[in-house]
């Protein structure tokens, strides 16, 4: 059954707190990424995993960005790039529950993280050049995946994981809910594809849509960074306990129902802050 994501009750009452909550009863999430003269993907992604409601963010960066990095941002927890090792080593805290892995981390780099990221079998968000490694690698990367993954890719990152797939929706052989959902199942994880039509599947078959057309449309969601915020909404959201599917589905939801808060001119740090907002017109 395929199902068109709107705000359900499910959804309002899985995004409030409780008034006995403490910041460790909503997970911590780390958030690997950042490279030179890509900082603000790391921060968008971080800064929207605090919002979305994680008790801990930790931001992964490398070392040459602390400094830029601590100067922008106050309640994100800081630390440099681990290499494989160290990344093991830091799932031995076992309050570290959620990850996002890639935006602006460079491709060579992600391809070295990717499989370390992974081991911890953590709920994982992989996108940007999380993505675009796997073209590098892919059988043994698709052997890695599991089923607390989300892949967010944009059609262009869809091409590198699956392109037979892309080729067949591009044709018009397929349609981009079975494209999706033939990827989900390859992958053995949750896909969302976005566009203005985002498209999100799970291993299980499982199928949302979130079409932005109507009066549901925000085109001026097509701006730099738009995805790093997204990414950082749904690992989020999976640190507070929501599973890899309906994390993406509400991430998607926030996502969209932030940026119509804006209009043309919206820039993507315009959306993480709208959140606080939202949440509490949603109640
Ligand atoms: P990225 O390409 O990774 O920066 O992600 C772009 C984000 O903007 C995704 O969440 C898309 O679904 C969304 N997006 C892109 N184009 C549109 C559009 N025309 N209308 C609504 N959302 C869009
Ligand atoms: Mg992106």
């Amino acid at each position: 059954m395929i199902r068109q994501i709107t705000l359900t009750e499910t959804m309002r009452a899985a995004l409030r707190k409780g008034v006995e909550d403490h910041k460790f009863s909503h997970g911590h999430a780390l958030v690997l990424a950042g490279g030179p003269g890509r900082g603000g993907a790391a921060r968008l992604a971080a800064r929207a995993a605090l919002r979305a409601g994680a008790g801990l963010v930790t931001l992964a960066c490398p070392q040459v960005s602390l400094a830029e990095n601590a100067a922008h941002l106050t309640a994100v927890m800081l630390t440099a790039l681990p290499d494989a090792y160290t990344l093991r080593g830091m799932f031995a805290d076992t309050r570290l529950n959620a990850l996002c892995l890639g935006p602006g981390l460079g491709a060579p780099r992600a391809l070295e993280m990717v499989p370390g990221a992974l081991w911890g079998r953590r709920a994982t968000v992989l996108d940007a050049d999380a993505l675009t490694a796997f073209e590098h690698d892919p059988g043994p990367l698709f052997n890695a995946l599991h089923d607390k993954v989300v892949l967010t890719p944009h059609p262009g990152e869809f091409r590198h994981l699956f392109p037979d797939l892309a080729r067949a929706w591009e044709a018009g052989e397929m349609s981009k809910i079975e494209a999706t959902s033939r990827a989900a199942v390859r992958a053995g994880c949750t896909v969302l594809l976005k566009g203005h039509e985002t498209v999100i599947a799970s291993a299980a078959e499982e199928i949302a849509v979130h079409s932005a057309t109507g009066e549901m449309a925000a085109p001026w969601l097509a701006t730099a960074g738009s995805g790093d915020v997204l990414a950082g909404l749904i690992v989020g959201l999976m640190a507070r306990g929501h599973s890899p599917f309906e994390a993406a589905c509400s991430g998607t939801w926030l996502h969209a129902a932030a940026a119509r808060q804006f209009g043309p001119g919206l820039i993507a740090e315009d959306l993480p802050d709208a959140l606080p907002a939202l949440f509490r017109d949603i109640g």
